[in-house]
């Protein structure tokens, strides 16, 4: 009897290419990803990776193949283990869960799931809400986790905390190691997030500004913050007097919006506050595509994957930042 560790044993080889080398050229031009010219010919296959197909470009006379310049570019690693971590990913699993049910190192599924989850926010970074949108705050502990510069065991600077961070009462603060997150949700089922340093006027205004198309309809609670967000029909519910829905104005949709973010994030047994927008992006992806079951969610992914220009971008972490970067960011993009 043949027995197996892991279930991408049973995955074909020869299927696993032809469905990447489907899914790179798909309404995608056949052209060299380092010169961009399209005279390229066939050059064959590789004898150690049937089915890798090969491509002579005449412009820059080198050779290029299904893979070059991808994100599964020069990874030890077969197509196979990308596909079912890519699915795992979208199941919200943590890059731990994923390390065991691929057999690859922490390292290596640590290194991949941010490549994936970057590269799954490029689909979220224009995103806006429009028509009736709700909006709340959360405020999230996240500390300064695998930050040490080295590697291994790191000096806190500070006393530990033995259990867990202990909550302080009212509203937090990125240098309190309790970054706000903003949602913002449309009736319609589109959301945004963004996670913030801060919950200032100023911040939410320039996150209304980015999330929300001028003129929507917007239903919040009674934080001041929100009372002075200009250019929009605002409404708001007052929690403090009891008041949780008058008729239509109610933000019970970005409510729960949070208590699925929650548990999401527990999974991940706390994290740094410096990658806090990453995980968050990745949750507004995943939720912004809820209507598809995992493995659709994933083939989104792997198809920014195999885009040269998006691949560059997600290992360098350009396209998740706190929204305070946000200029950095655009001018990185453009
Ligand atoms: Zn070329």
């Amino acid at each position: 009897m043949l027995t197996l560790s892991h279930v991408h044993q049973l995955f074909s080889v020869e299927t696993c290419q032809a469905y990447i080398h489907a899914l790179r050229w798909k309404d995608r031009p056949l052209q060299c990803p380092r010169c961009q010219s399209y005279d390229v010919d066939p050059w064959g296959t590789y004898h150690y990776r049937p089915g890798c197909k090969r491509y002579w470009c005449n412009g820059c006379q080198r050779t290029f193949n299904d893979l070059t310049d991808t994100l599964l570019h020069q990874s030890k690693r077969s197509l196979a283990y990308w596909i079912l971590a890519t699915f795992l990913l979208c199941l919200s699993c943590s890059s731990r869960r994923i390390a065991r049910e691929l057999g690859v190192h922490g390292r290596t599924s640590y290194r991949w799931c941010w490549w994936l989850r970057n590269t799954a926010v490029s689909y979220e970074t224009d995103r806006q809400v429009a028509g009736t949108v709700e909006a709340d705050d959360l405020y999230h502990t996240a500390g300064q986790k695998g930050q040490a510069k080295q590697g291994g065991t790191k000096s806190l600077g500070r006393r530990p905390r033995r259990r867990r961070k202990k909550r302080e009462p009212g509203r937090g603060h990125y240098d309190k190691d309790r970054p706000a997150i903003i949602a913002w949700v449309s009736r319609q089922g589109t959301v945004v997030l963004q996670a913030t340093k801060d919950f200032t006027v100023k911040t939410v205004q320039k996150a209304a500004d980015l999330a929300v198309q001028a003129g929507s309809r917007l239903y919040t609670d009674s934080a001041s913050s929100y009372r002075a967000v200009k250019g929009y029909l605002h409404e708001y519910v007052n929690h403090t007097k009891k008041e949780y829905a008058r008729g239509e104005v109610h933000e019970n949709r970005a409510e729960c919006l949070f208590s699925l973010l929650k548990p999401y994030l527990r999974v991940f047994r706390g994290l740094s506050k410096i990658n806090l927008p990453g995980y968050v992006g990745f949750f507004q992806f995943l939720r912004n595509f809820r209507h598809q079951n995992a493995f659709e969610q994933a083939e989104l992914i792997l198809y920014a994957a195999l885009d040269p220009s998006i691949a560059r971008k997600a290992r360098k972490g350009k396209f998740v930042l706190y929204m305070d970067h946000f200029d950095l960011l655009q001018t990185a993009i453009n």
